[in-house]
């Protein structure tokens, strides 16, 4: 039976190994997922801690190697969050005729699943954040029968996902390759889903279908979180992050699981074979580059993630970069998100109101002019006005 419930990342790993299936996951008021336990089935083989990422420490004790990485296809790009390192990954580790990737998906309903792919064309569903808490469902499961069989699998997922699969796997797999993203925070689907409601009564129409990470320009200042709604009657909806209030609740850290503001994986050491992110301050050492044009930072916590890098580096912009510079502007890397005190307020107005008035007063309105302006503003400006405000 589960001990620490409070701390729990919501990965499913309990769930899926327990023998005798007396684990299942519940939905709790702010729409996250919870192990409870049929105690009249339980046996007490302690399986489920023992799984558990709260428990294990299953951190890379190798040497870290970090690159700043641009995809060959521009295409590719496009329809990625960042500089499509996850596709790159996905298809230089697998052999494509026994191609098996794992990553999160819009499933029906705009609801956010793990799956499994098994052509190159397959694994498109997987590309682009969504900040959302993925339900991983039993994918720890199949990719372990994948894997039993001696099939090349890549797994993809938040850091606290990949630990679950790694702690339900319990041994290492040759034929494995992991894959974490760097993470700010997950809300839940209730959260997104109360969000997604305002929007058809603004509009009077449904959500057919949504992404996050989109570029535009204003005033030729580049926006890579921009938000694309398409509706039932046809209408396509673009917002700046900015003027979206999800963006912003998201960014204020105000609807996260509990769980992430003490994230024992928001470090620099991983438990990954690579992780990937955006590479945020690459303009401050190639002038030519912009981090909203898509660029990624990968780090190779493993001689299998490094191998692959310099399997990359033949067919795709690959430079290697120094630990600083990777990290310098990607705090998430390195500690877990301060907790916004107006959370819990949050949460209690959702429960009788709309999205629009549970977020109402607690989230910082940027305006356009903000907007370009600090993104316009050089880094050492913007501190310096940023302490005068203090
Ligand atoms: C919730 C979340 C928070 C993030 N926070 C940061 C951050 O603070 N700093 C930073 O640098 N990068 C962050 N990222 C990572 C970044 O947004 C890109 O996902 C990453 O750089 C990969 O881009 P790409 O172009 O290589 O891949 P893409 O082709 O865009 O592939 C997206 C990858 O993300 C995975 N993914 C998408 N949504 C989810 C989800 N809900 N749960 C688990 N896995 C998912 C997919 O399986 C796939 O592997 C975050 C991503 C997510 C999902």
């Amino acid at each position: 039976m589960i001990t620490d419930i409070e701390n729990c990342y919501g990965c499913k790993a309990c769930e899926q190994v327990c023998p005798v299936k007396c684990i299942s996951m519940k939905t709790d008021g702010e729409g996250f997922l919870y192990p409870e336990t049929d105690e009249s089935l339980c046996t007490g083989c302690n399986m489920c801690n023992r799984v558990c990422p709260m428990t294990k420490d299953l951190f890379s004790e190798e040497p870290q190697s970090f690159f700043c990485f641009i995809n060959k296809e521009k295409n590719e790009i496009k329809k990625s969050s960042s500089g499509g390192a996850f596709s790159a990954l996905s298809r230089g580790f697998c052999d494509t005729a026994k191609l098996k990737v794992f990553g999160a998906k819009w499933d029906k309903d705009l609801s956010v699943c793990h799956e499994y792919a098994e052509s190159l064309n397959g694994i498109n569903v997987f590309r682009k954040s969504k900040y959302i808490q993925s339900d991983t469902r039993n994918t720890f499961s199949i990719a372990r029968e994948f894997l039993d069989k001696g099939e090349t699998v890549v797994y993809s997922g938040t850091p606290c996902q990949i630990a679950g699969l790694k702690g339900f796997l319990g041994k290492d797999y040759d034929k494995l390759l992991t894959i974490d993203v760097i993470c700010h925070g997950v809300p839940s689907q209730y959260v997104f889903d109360k969000y997604v409601k305002s929007i058809e009564e603004e509009n009077k129409s449904k959500v057919e279908s949504f992404s996050f990470r989109n570029r535009r320009s204003v005033f030729g200042v580049r926006d890579s979180q921009c938000v694309k709604i398409k509706l039932s009657d046809g209408r396509e909806i673009k917002r700046f992050s900015f003027k979206d209030t999800y963006i912003r609740g998201y960014y204020a850290r105000l609807y996260y699981r509990k769980c992430c503001y003490g994230c024992k994986f928001a470090r620099r050491q991983r438990v990954s074979d690579i992780t990937i992110g955006d590479f945020w301050g690459i303009d401050r050492l190639d002038k030519k580059l912009n981090p909203h044009n898509g660029v990624s930072l990968i780090i190779a916590s493993s001689e299998k993630g490094r191998k692959l890098i310099e399997k990359l580096s033949a067919a795709h912009r690959v430079k290697r970069v120094s630990e600083e510079d990777a990290v310098r502007l990607n705090k998430n890397l390195y500690r877990p998100p301060d907790y916004n005190l107006n959370r819990s307020i949050f949460f209690e107005r959702l429960a009788n109101t709309g999205f629009n008035t549970a977020v109402n007063g607690f989230i910082p309105r940027i305006s356009k002019v903000k907007y370009i302006v600090s993104n316009v503003l050089p880094e050492n400006i913007k501190r310096i006005l940023k302490a005068g405000e203090e």
